[in-house]
């Protein structure tokens, strides 16, 4: 029998925060690596973006890490700034180090729980990872009064064993409990298990966070943690674009914007303002220098291009017809028009006003000379091409004295959390 319709009841919705690693993750991933100056500005945009908490690196792992995540941490007022580390003594001393300067700083600590890293990654015994989660947890907790711990490549770990863990983190002071699918093994009925079983056992009635951190190598990373999230985990860890370690993290936007149009299953709310997500991808792809899939979900070129007849006969009479979600509402310009060398600056300055950037007179100037040129050589200008003009403007504007550019040399821990 079909459910009777009811009348639209005010709910409450719960929030999910949005943890984005797009700086430590997504940057640790092929291709992917960002100077200072990038990461900097890549977190002011995701500050705007309205995400709760940015993971800016993993300080231990080189000195360009360790200076991004201190710009970011000097930079950011609002989101809460993140930083990674092991469980070494050292690498968390020197992960509070780099947040001296956050106004919220997180302490982000993990370590391996699944025998197969126990046994050969780690070389340590069950019991000395406990001792380990213990200290780490403890330590973290004298430098910051938010920690969160990590259990490492979860989702292949004895369950016992697992909530053991997650339990000594939860005694020793942890107020975030993640539970990681590294290795993007998970299937959504069971990580949904999985998530149930660690709120029964583990966290009870007290007052601890459980967060997810999903990875796609099987393209299930955004179902597994929307399951999660249904189970009752209520921090999601994603990036921008789904960028991260082999296939990727769970995209944000796409997280975001199932919440969003589904609310009618999923009663929950995010501190995302879903029409800068266009904007964002858009960045994201100018600083790293590719762009997404052009089929990608909610940001791709095609998301909302409709090419056959009977589509686009019907998304003219009504939009609603193919869409299930305006172009708007994520913040791609509603306007296709392709720029080219006979655009003028009015053109422009209006292109650049729906991708949420309003220039001053002086530096519409400065980049018409730029577009003018690039036109020249490019019969079609596309978005992520203003953009990448732009940012040299963009970014005098938004420098601040500490921002020096600097390198980075990550990825040599083997970090995959
Ligand atoms: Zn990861």
């Amino acid at each position: 029998m079909e459910e009777p319709l009811l009348m639209e009841e005010p709910m409450i919705r719960e929030r999910i925060t949005i943890f984005d690693t797009t700086l430590r993750d997504g940057e640790q991933s092929p291709g992917c690596s960002m100077n200072l100056e990038e990461k900097v500005r890549m977190a002011q945009e995701l500050e705007m973006l309205g995400v709760d908490i940015i993971e800016a690196g993993f300080p231990i792992a080189s000195d360009g890490d360790f200076a991004a995540v201190k710009a970011v941490s000097a930079q950011c007022r609002k989101a809460k700034i993140a930083a990674l580390c092991r469980t070494a003594e050292a690498d968390i001393a020197r992960a509070a180090e780099a947040l001296q300067r956050a106004i919220h700083p997180r302490i982000h600590t993990f370590v391996a729980t699944s025998d197969i890293h126990l046994e050969h990654k780690l070389r340590k015994s069950r019991k000395e990872v406990i001792d380990m989660t213990r200290e780490a947890v403890k330590l973290a907790s004298n430098y910051a009064e938010d920690v969160e711990f990590s259990a490492e490549d979860a989702t292949r770990s004895d369950v016992d064993y697992l909530c053991e863990v997650l339990a000594v983190a939860v005694e020793a002071g942890a107020s975030v409990l993640n539970v990681p699918d590294t290795v993007g093994y998970t299937m959504p009925s069971e990580f949904s298990r999985l998530v149930k079983t660690v709120r029964q056992r583990v966290v009870g009635a007290r007052n601890v966070t459980i967060s997810v951190h999903c990875h796609n190598d099987l393209g299930l990373a955004v179902a597994n943690s929307l399951a999660a999230v249904e189970a009752g985990a209520r921090q999601v860890e994603c990036t921008i674009n789904g960028i991260g370690e082999r296939a990727g993290n769970a995209s944000l936007e796409e997280i975001v914007m199932a919440l969003h149009v589904r609310s009618d299953r999923l009663p929950f709310e995010t501190g995302v303002n879903t029409r800068e997500l266009y904007p964002t991808s858009q960045l994201l792809s100018a600083i790293v220098g590719f762009e997404v899939q052009p089929n990608k979900a909610i940001v791709g070129r095609n998301a909302f291009a409709h090419e056959a007849g009977i589509h686009q006969h019907g998304v003219i009479n009504n939009p609603l017809c193919y869409e299930i979600m305006t172009p708007e509402s994520v913040g791609v310009p509603a306007n296709t028009l392709v720029l080219g060398k006979h655009s003028g600056r009015h053109a422009l300055a209006l292109r650049y006003a729906e991708l949420g950037f309003q220039l001053s007179p002086a530096d519409l100037d400065t980049t018409y000379k730029s577009f003018t040129a690039l036109a020249d050589r490019k019969k079609k200008v596309y978005d992520q091409d203003l953009i990448s003009l732009l940012l040299p403007a963009v970014k005098s504007r938004c420098q601040k004295s500490e921002v020096k550019a600097g390198g980075n040399q990550l990825a040599t821990t083997g970090v995959a959390t």
